[in-house]
């Protein structure tokens, strides 16, 4: 009996248990015939720890790690936010930038975030508010052949929250050109023209070239 031919790459894994962000791969990857599984299909690879020194470093720890254990090929993100004022920060470590600061009661990790970020930004005018964010996404093959993509996003840091969709930073995240915060965006509007959006598109232009 004939087998069937598989493609080279039928399944591969993305290294986030997080289902928002395998959805947002797994649609547009379903097109080449690729199906995306989740870490929470291999709960024998525990936590990874991300000690690089950049985004790009960072998603290529963790999809080289999970290449290496489940032997298919591993897509893995890390994004954050960067201030101009204060030279890059937060950066590589935005999920965790509050956590020398007390919570307030009943206030979130996010909210705790923000509002560091608005109180280290507190003297600092409108024209020196730039900031981006960025995200990085590394594909890598049980070969060893890796490819990164990068997306960034330009915005200006507002002086207080707006919105309530999104997460993280999105509140304080203002887009000068839309006269809005990123939290006043449906997934829709912030899928077209965020870090993420972005970095996934510049990967899936290159799915075929670096899969074949
Ligand atoms: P991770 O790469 O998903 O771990 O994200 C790192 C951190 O960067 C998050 O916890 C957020 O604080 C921040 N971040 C990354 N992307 C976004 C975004 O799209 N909106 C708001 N905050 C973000």
């Amino acid at each position: 009996m004939d087998m069937p031919v598989l493609a080279p790459f039928q399944r591969i894994i993305l290294a986030t248990t997080n289902d928002g962000k395998i959805r947002e791969l797994a649609e547009p990857l379903h097109s080449f015939g690729v199906d995306v599984l989740g870490l929470a299909n291999f709960p024998e690879i525990g936590s990874i720890e991300e000690n690089g020194d950049s985004f790009e470093e960072n998603a290529l720890i963790k999809a080289r790690t999970v290449s290496a254990i489940t032997g298919l090929l591993s897509v893995a993100d890390d994004s954050g936010l960067e201030v101009d004022a204060l030279d890059g920060a937060p950066g590589i470590h935005s999920a965790r930038y509050s956590n020398d600061w007390e919570s307030l009661p009943g206030e979130s990790r996010d909210a705790r975030n923000m509002r560091k970020l608005l109180h280290e930004l507190a003297n600092v005018p409108e024209e020196s508010r730039g900031c981006r964010f960025v995200c990085c996404m590394a594909a890598v093959r049980p070969d060893g052949k890796e490819f990164v993509a990068r997306g960034i996003w330009e915005g200006r840091i507002l002086h207080e929250p707006r919105g309530s969709n999104g997460f993280g930073y999105d509140p304080i995240f203002g887009i000068p050109a839309l006269g809005k915060s990123a939290a006043q965006l449906t997934r829709e509007e912030k899928n077209a023209c965020s870090h993420r959006g972005n970095a996934l598109r510049r990967l899936l232009a290159n799915w075929e070239n670096f899969t074949s």
